[in-house]
């Protein structure tokens, strides 16, 4: 098997994965902030990170996957100014806060599901860890890296030297590009908030005691502490969008070192940005973002459309969004599921042209994806694979091995569809027959929770097993 090389954000280089620990690998993602829907732009991010995991489990690796669920602490101003996202979503619907984070987890979830991402083996809330948060806090002031203000704790960048290693930043030009934020008590730009206090004569619906005061973590805080309690020593990998390199992660990885000495992950991979038109890049505070609800489901795409759409771009490089690529995309996918449909359908009987193009496509396959996930290029072997002249029962299993790493979820197989999904359908078209689109909505939600997807042809509705 081909070496397995990433693009690693610390060296700017791209290198081969050696793990701390043999044939095990580990991987923190850094998860949503859940106070509202995730966006395309953030399913973007979970895609790559789920291809990465599957190239790691084609590769014969171990895996231990960790994902936060950052339920506190993530403010709207960038540095430590501004609300808690959380706190201010429920004020804004008059809800209690744990509803609030509940319901979006539960959200996000389903999402996963509908795009065929492997859960994380170990979910942690960032609400689960205050104690330990709390005592990591306690070990950076022990060690002299904290400072009190009159709204909080703060780290003093200034003192961790090797504070730019990730962005390969001098700390002038972060402190740049910090200096928006008007905090005067800060002693440097690049502080930021470890512990903030509840502000006074307020009650928070999240708070809780510490030695500094009543208050809540800061936001960096959460990854710092549960990737180490998720991962113990196997902190191998470390990813999220190109947006947390100058800030968050250069933040949790001052929090980790400078309080044990030790290097906090080894290889840090970043997804670039969706964006939407123009290069803006779509974003929750935005409050125009696309969800698979309102990009795919209410226009009758599967939401795995999406999912083939980001595998045509690679992770590194922009991906732009626009209704007409999606519609594209969906295209594609729905025609690469006839295709596979059938050949399983052809049987072992099916056209035996033998190698005709001598090609290893299984070895250019794998070439490929351990070239730092080399997607667009493997959907294309994929697909120049199928249509090749290989007899039928080969192209099926070569499909099948590669979609252990594409994860588009398509064995062909044609579903035994049981009696209760049946009545489900049944009663959907129903629903449909009579224009009651909100229950026909909700009956689509209840099939794709339980594994099958509904897609609306001129023919009428077809259901499929994810
Ligand atoms: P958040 O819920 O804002 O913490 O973001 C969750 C993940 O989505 C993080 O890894 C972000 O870096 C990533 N992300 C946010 N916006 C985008 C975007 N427009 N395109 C790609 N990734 C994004
Ligand atoms: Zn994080």
């Amino acid at each position: 098997m081909e070496k397995l090389i990433f693009y690693n954000t610390l060296s700017r280089k791209k290198e081969e994965f050696k793990p701390i620990i043999p044939d095990h690998a580990g991987l923190y993602t850094c998860g949503p902030t859940v106070y509202n829907y995730a966006h395309l732009g953030n399913l973007r991010a979970y895609i790559f990170e789920d291809v990465l995991k599957r190239v790691l489990l084609y590769n014969g690796y171990q895996v231990r996957h960790v994902m936060n669920i950052t339920d506190v602490g993530h403010l709207t101003g960038d540095m430590d100014m501004g609300e808690d996202k959380m706190e201010k979503k429920a004020r804004a619907d008059k809800k209690n806060i744990w509803e609030i984070a509940a319901f979006y987890t539960d959200a996000f979830k389903k999402d996963l599901q509908a795009l065929n991402i492997i859960e994380p083996d170990v979910w942690l809330k960032a609400t689960e860890t205050i104690t330990e948060q709390i005592a990591l806090v306690k070990i950076l002031e022990e060690k002299g890296f904290t400072y009190k203000t009159s709204d909080g704790i703060y780290f003093d960048t200034s003192r961790f030297p090797a504070y730019g290693r990730l962005s390969h930043l001098d700390l002038e030009t972060l402190k740049e590009g910090a200096r928006v934020e008007k905090n005067q008590e800060k002693k440097h730009p690049t502080d930021f908030a470890l512990w903030k206090f509840s502000p006074r004569g307020e009650k928070r619906q999240m708070e809780w005691p510490s030695l500094w005061g009543i208050g809540f973590p800061g936001w960096h805080l959460e990854c710092s502490v549960m990737s180490a309690l998720g991962l113990k020593e196997m902190r191998d990998i470390h990813c999220g969008g190109v947006d947390h390199i100058n800030v968050h992660h250069t933040n949790e990885i001052a929090q980790y070192e400078a309080a044990y000495g030790r290097k906090f992950f080894n290889y840090w991979l970043h997804n670039e940005f969706l964006n939407i038109t123009g290069g803006k890049k779509m974003a929750k505070s935005a409050g125009n973002f696309l969800t698979l609800d309102n990009s795919l489901r209410q226009k009758n795409l599967p939401p795995l459309a999406y999912r083939f759409a980001a595998l045509q771009t690679h992770y590194r490089k922009p991906m732009e969004y626009s209704e007409e690529s999606l519609a594209n995309a969906s295209q594609s996918f729905l025609h690469l599921r006839r295709q596979i449909r059938e050949i399983k359908s052809t049987g072992p009987e099916g056209p035996d042209g033998g190698h005709a193009s001598g090609r290893n496509f299984q070895a250019d396959f794998q070439r490929a994806i351990n070239d730092d996930l080399n997607t667009p290029k493997a959907l294309a072997v994929a697909q120049e694979m199928l249509k090749s002249e290989l007899p039928a029962a080969v192209k099926l299993a070569l499909w099948l091995d590669f979609d252990r790493v594409l994860g588009l979820g398509i064995s062909g197989q044609e579903d035994e569809i049981s009696p209760a999904v049946q009545a489900l359908a049944r009663e959907r078209e129903e629903a449909r027959r009579k224009k009651d689109f909100g229950r026909s909505d909700e009956l689509r939600r209840q099939l794709e929770d339980m594994g099958y997807e509904v897609a609306d042809q001129k023919d009428g509705q077809k259901i499929f097993k994810r």
